[in-house]
C-alpha cells in the first residue's frame, strides 16, 4: 500500500475500451483538481494501438501490454524507452500482478479477464472490477481469494456499485433480497413477433446507456442482466432465489437492497458510468465531480415491471445455467460471444441468439468445481460447437 500523500499506483486493463477511457477521464479530473494522486503505472489494450499511443504520451505509464506480436511490432518503434512493452497472455498476467499496483481496474471484455483478476488479487492489489466474466465464469475461483468482509474487490458495474453502496447501511445477515434493475433495452415495447427477426441497427440502439457493442446486445437479450445476477450472487454471497431482476425503464434507480426490516435502500443518479467508476476509485470516500444534474421535478414517473420470459427467453436460459453452476456459465458466455459476433455480421437474426444459447446449454457435459483449465476447455468447446451450429443450423 502507498504511504500517505504518495501516489496510488493504478493499473488499467483494457484502457482503450469504453470503461477504460472513461476511467482515464475520471482519473484526470481527480488528479487535476488535487482530490487524488493516481499514478497511471500500467495500461493494457487489445489492438487499438493509435489510442494507446495517445494514452502513453499523456500518462507516461511504466508498463504497457498489447494483444500479440503484431501489435508489439507496431508500437515498439514509437514507445519511449521509459515504458516497458509486454504482450500476449503472459504479458497480461505480469502486468496484472505488478507488486507495486495499489489498484487494478479490470475493464477487459471476455474470458481473458478472469486470470488477471485472480493474479491481481493474489498480488494483494485491490481489484476494481468491470470485467463480468471474472465472476460470471470464475465466481468460485475469485471468491476463494477473498476474505469476507473485505474491500479487495470493488464492483464498477452500475448495478453492483448500487448494491455495494446500499450495503453500507446494513450487513450481510440483514439482507432479505437484492433487486437488480434493468432498463428493458431497445425491445422493451416491440411486438414479440418482430423481435426475433430484428437486425443489428435496432438492437444496438440502447435507450439509456452508451456502452460497448457486446454489452449493448446483451442488454437487448437480457443476457447481461442474467450475468449480473450471477455476479451479484458471488459478490454479495446471496443465493439465486433472493436475487430479483426488475425492468425499470427510466434507469434512475441503479439497484436496491431490501433488508430484513422491510427497508429498501437503493442508489439513484443519472445513467453515467463515470459515477460508479469514480466511486470504485475513491471508495470509501466521495469526491467532487460534476457530470449531470438530475432534476427530480422533471421525472414524471418511476416504473417497475417484472421481467417477462417470453420477451427475454435468454434470461431464463442463463439463470438456469447459473443454478447448474460449474462450467455451465462458461459455456453460455462463450456461445453468447460467438452468437453476437454472427448477429452483428448479419449471419443470424436476433432470435437465434437465445435459441443458440439454449442448444449449447442442453448439449454441455456439466463439470462441477472446474479449475481454470476446465473453464478454458469449456470455452473453446462452446465456441466450436456454436460456430458449427451457425454454419449448419438445425431444421
Ligand atoms: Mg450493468
Amino acid at each position: 500500500m502507498s504511504l500517505e500523500n504518495s501516489a496510488d499506483n493504478l493499473t488499467i486493463l483494457g484502457s482503450t475500451g469504453s470503461i477504460g477511457t472513461q476511467t482515464l477521464k475520471v482519473v484526470k479530473h481527480l488528479n487535476s483538481t488535487g482530490q487524488a494522486n493516481f499514478n497511471l503505472s500500467a495500461l493494457s489494450c487489445g489492438s487499438n494501438i493509435n489510442l494507446l499511443r495517445q494514452q502513453v504520451d499523456e500518462f507516461k505509464p511504466s508498463y504497457v501490454c498489447v494483444k500479440g506480436e503484431q501489435e508489439r511490432d507496431e508500437l515498439k518503434p514509437v514507445l519511449p524507452s521509459s515504458t516497458e512493452l509486454l504482450w500476449g497472455t503472459e504479458g497480461l498476467k505480469r502486468l496484472a500482478g505488478l507488486p507495486e499496483a495499489d489498484k487494478v481496474v479490470n475493464a477487459l471484455v471476455g474470458f481473458i479477464g478472469l486470470q488477471p483478476t485472480l493474479t491481481a488479487l493474489r498480488s494483494n492489489s485491490q481489484v476494481l472490477l468491470a470485467n463480468k466474466e471474472s465472476l460470471v465464469i470464475g465466481g468460485e475461483l475469485v471468491t476463494e481469494q477473498l476474505n469476507r468482509p473485505d474491500d479487495s474487490l470493488i464492483p464498477i458495474d452500475s448495478e453492483h456499485s448500487a448494491i455495494f453502496q446500499s450495503m453500507e447501511t446494513g450487513n450481510h445477515s440483514e439482507i432479505r433480497r437484492l433487486l437488480l434493475t434493468a432498463s428493458g433495452g431497445p425491445f422493451k415495447d416491440k411486438p414479440l413477433d418482430e423481435i426475433s427477426t430484428a437486425g443489428p441497427d435496432q438492437a444496438l440502439d440502447h435507450p439509456n446507456w452508451s456502452m460497448g457493442n457486446r454489452i449493448t446486445i446483451d442488454s437487448a437479450t437480457m443476457v447481461n442482466k442474467a450475468f449480473e445476477v450471477i455476479e451479484a450472487h458471488w459478490l454479495f454471497d446471496v443465493e439465486y432465489d433472493r436475487i430479483e431482476a426488475l425492468v425499470h425503464p427510466q434507469s434512475y434507480i441503479h439497484s436496491m437492497v431490501e433488508f430484513q426490516d422491510g427497508s429498501v435502500v437503493g442508489e439513484m443518479g443519472p445513467p453515467d458510468m463515470r459515477i460508479p467508476i469514480q466511486y470504485a476509485l475513491t471508495y470509501p470516500h466521495r469526491k467532487q465531480n460534476h457530470f449531470h444534474d438530475v432534476d427530480f421535478t422533471q421525472i414524471s414517473e418511476l416504473t417497475f415491471q417484472s421481467l417477462d420470459y417470453d420477451r427475454y427467453p435468454a434470461f431464463k436460459t442463463v439463470k438456469q445455467a447459473a443454478k447448474s453452476g460449474g462450467n455451465a456459465p462458461a459455456a453460455i458466455n462463450a456461445a453468447d460471444e460467438v452468437l453476437i459476433e454472427a448477429f452483428l455480421d448479419e449471419k443470424i437474426n436476433f432470435g437465434q441468439i437465445s435459441s443458440g444459447l439454449k442448444r449449447i446449454s442442453e448439449s454441455l457435459d456439466l463439470v462441477k468445481n472446474p479449475d481454470i483449465e476446465v473453464l478454458r476447455e469449456t470455452d473453446s468447446w462452446a465456441r466450436n460447437k456454436t460456430r458449427s451450429l451457425i454454419q449448419n443450423p438445425p431444421p
